[in-house]
């Protein structure tokens, strides 16, 4: 038998309405199902839509960490090398240590992802450690560090 409320075109209102704590009788009355419906919908298949909504939605924010963490990597190379030219030593070490820092990171974030892990990226310790490697090893190259701060915002707006 199918379930009328996982095939109704208003799922998500009724769900949303379910969680907001409405009773089953005037979930029933509002969309025109059965209490049973609503009652046997909220037993068995709501918490199953909301773990999938839930992965996705951190799979999204892991994707755009990894572009992040990417657009870093690059930064963080493309000025080493610069350093490098310039026998800047003083400056070359604090960039390779962050390039190293991104490149775990990245690592990590890609291992997580692969198991499928539940993670809070943004706030793991890490990461954090991370931004703040960066953004003093780009103290002497303003712009980049401009560039870095706007995108790390980006991120955290999300
Ligand atoms: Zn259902």
């Amino acid at each position: 038998m199918k379930c009328s409320i996982c095939h109704h075109p208003e799922r998500e209102a009724i769900d949303k309405a379910i969680l907001a704590g409405q009773s089953n009788r005037s979930i029933a009355a509002q969309y025109k199902v059965s209490q049973t419906a609503v009652q046997r919908h909220k037993d068995n298949h709501l918490p199953e839509h909301l773990a999938t909504s839930k992965k996705a939605e951190q799979v999204t924010k892991a994707d755009d960490l990894i572009s992040d963490l990417q657009f870093l990597k690059e930064k963080a190379l493309t000025f080493l090398a610069k350093a490098e030219q310039s026998e800047d030593m003083r400056s070359a070490a604090p960039l390779i240590s962050a390039a190293v820092k991104v490149i775990e990171t990245l690592a990590e974030v890609r291992g997580e992802l692969n198991r499928q892990a539940v993670i809070n990226v943004t706030m793991s310790p890490v990461w954090v450690e991370t931004r703040t490697v960066i953004l003093a090893a780009l103290q002497p190259y303003p712009e980049a560090r401009e560039a870095v701060v706007l995108a790390l915002e980006d991120t955290c707006r999300r």
